[in-house]
């Protein structure tokens, strides 16, 4: 029978849907910034144009509530 994917931390960090954020900037994109819910706050990004966490697998796997993990750090369980 077929498992589904593991919930591994690379498995996460593979979901993770922040580069298509219109908040994301080429100073992420050039740092390999990502996976704010779990590395925490951006070193580039100091503006809100938009979140797109919530369309994002993980918070729903990991219970995690909110958003703009890069301004606001790691996520924290509901
Ligand atoms: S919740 Fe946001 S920061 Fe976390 S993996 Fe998804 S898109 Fe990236
Ligand atoms: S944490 Fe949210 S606001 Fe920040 S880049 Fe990822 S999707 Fe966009």
């Amino acid at each position: 029978m077929l498992r589904p994917p593991k919930d591994t931390i690379g498995n996460l960090r593979n979901s993770c849907i922040c580069s298509k954020c219109p908040s994301f900037l080429e100073c992420a994109r050039h740092t390999k910034e990502t996976f704010y819910c779990f590395e925490g706050k951006s070193n580039c990004l100091h503006d809100r144009y938009g979140c797109i966490c919530m369309q994002c697998p993980v918070p729903k796997a990991k219970s995690f509530s909110g958003g703009y993990f890069c301004l606001s750090g790691k996520a924290k369980t509901k």
